[in-house]
């Protein structure tokens, strides 16, 4: 009951937030080749034609009574709302093997997060460092071109840990759904090697309660520090582990799990994409190439 009541409330501060007066949904986005800067710097979808002042989510309501009205109107259907609920099944690209790819990065603080989207991104697009407190404020976007395809990644803030301040967590979850609208083809879960806490467990648990448990079958394992296995297994590592709840996770995540050294450069850091990039192929030969979403997605599209 206490998770169904949060996950309403993650839907509705996702919902409330798509409907502030005067706050665009935006996250910080980088061009890719040929991109203008005008093009890009609008909120979740990305209507190339506005800049971000006049994104959609901002544009949508100016006037606090309207606001208030279109809640008043909404407000049904917000209720009803169950995130849990993966409607993505009606939900299909163009192609059966998207060109475009929406990666979210999640995990706990410090986990190396930023430092993967970096890794995948082949440059320091978003702040990384050691630090007591998390580094990363808000929601951002970088994007590249690889091997014919488009991959876009959405790095997160602490959103997902239950000590997160509840309406700076509520912000960056209404964040996170806008940047990674209609939504995520793949959902990158980032967790040190060898630090699998209870926290991080938390985590998961909290993944599942706001994006919904469908979201478990379009969601990878990545391990940072990938060179303190000195050239073992990852997979054999994750097969004799005796931390029962991550072997339980590997598991539930169907082992789709991959490593990574963020400190690796050139030729390894490529490897190590083409690796996720296998991962990320499954993903979507196993989900039709449908990207997940659920009512939460749905509701905050029809609304942006
Ligand atoms: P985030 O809070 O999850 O975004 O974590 P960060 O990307 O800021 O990383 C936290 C710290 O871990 C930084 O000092 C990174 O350099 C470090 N880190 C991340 N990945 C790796 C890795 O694969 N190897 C090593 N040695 N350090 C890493
Ligand atoms: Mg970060």
């Amino acid at each position: 009951m206490e998770a169904l009541s949060s996950m309403y409330s993650a839907a509705w501060g996702t919902i409330s937030c798509l409907f502030r007066s005067g706050s665009p949904i935006a996250c910080k986005a980088s061009p890719l080749q040929g991109e203008t800067k005008s093009s890009r710097e609008c909120g979740p979808r990305g209507n190339r034609k506005h800049d971000r002042s006049s994104c959609p989510t901002g544009s949508r309501v100016t006037e606090e009574g309207e606001y208030k009205l279109i809640l008043q109107e909404n407000l049904g259907a917000v209720l009803s709302l169950d995130p849990t609920q993966d409607v993505s099944g009606g939900l299909r690209e163009d192609e059966q093997t998207p060109q475009r790819l929406r990666l979210i990065l999640v995990g706990k603080s410090g986990s190396g997060k930023s430092a993967t989207g970096n890794s995948i991104l082949g440059r320091k697009e978003f702040e990384s460092k050691l630090s007591a407190r998390p580094v990363t404020q808000e929601v951002q976007r970088g994007r590249r071109a690889w091997a014919g395809r488009e991959l876009e990644v959405i790095d997160t803030p602490d959103i997902l840990s239950p000590g997160a301040a509840p309406q700076v967590a509520n912000q960056g979850i209404c964040e996170a759904i806008a940047c990674s609208s209609p939504g995520p083809h793949a959902v990158l879960l980032v967790i040190q090697l060898g630090s699998f806490t209870e926290e991080d467990q938390n985590v998961v648990l909290r993944l599942q309660e706001v994006f919904g448990k469908g979201v478990m079958a379009h969601t990878i394992l990545v391990f940072t520090r990938k060179e303190d296995l000195d050239g073992g297994s990852l997979g054999e590592y994750l097969r004799e582990t005796d931390n029962r709840k991550l072997a339980k996770l590997d598991l539930n995540c169907e082992r789709r799990h991959c490593g990574f050294n963020n400190k690796a450069e050139g030729a390894e850091q490529e490897a190590q994409l083409k690796e996720l990039m296998v991962e990320i192929d499954a993903v979507l030969w196993e989900n039709g190439g449908h990207y997940y979403s659920n009512k939460a997605y749905h509701y905050s599209q029809q609304n942006i």
